[in-house]
């Protein structure tokens, strides 16, 4: 990605030197293109700078996918499900048992769970 940027980059000074020389030249057409080109250029630098920042988001995303350690999520399957609260449980609680609240924090998916004493 770096590189892209290096490669636009290079083209735009290209084009600004191309700007500077064209000053000596009297051609109408040869203006409009070059004018053209520096539009063209910006407009794939920033459609680069959204690609970059998105990438970047992406990355984040798998990372914390990725490096998850909670049990796997009944409904996407990423280790992302977590236990949000646990309490005794509304009907066997007296037995000793407990409700536990999970969450998947990657795709939201909720649940309780009776854990047995
Ligand atoms: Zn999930």
């Amino acid at each position: 990605m770096a590189d892209l940027v290096t490669t636009v980059s290079t083209a735009i000074s290209l084009a600004t030197r191309l700007r500077e020389i064209s000053k000596n030249i009297e051609d109408a057409e040869f203006k409009n293109l070059l004018a053209d080109l520096n539009l063209e250029l910006a407009d794939a630098k920033m459609k680069m700078a959204v690609l970059i920042s998105e990438n970047a988001e992406m990355k984040a995303k798998l990372d914390s996918l990725t490096s998850a350690t909670g049990e796997p999520c009944p409904k996407c399957n990423n280790r992302t499900f977590q236990i949000v609260s646990t309490r005794a449980h509304p009907t066997f609680g007296d037995m000793g048992a407990k409700e536990r609240e999970y969450k998947c924090s990657g795709c939201g998916f909720e649940e309780s769970k009776l854990i047995k004493p």
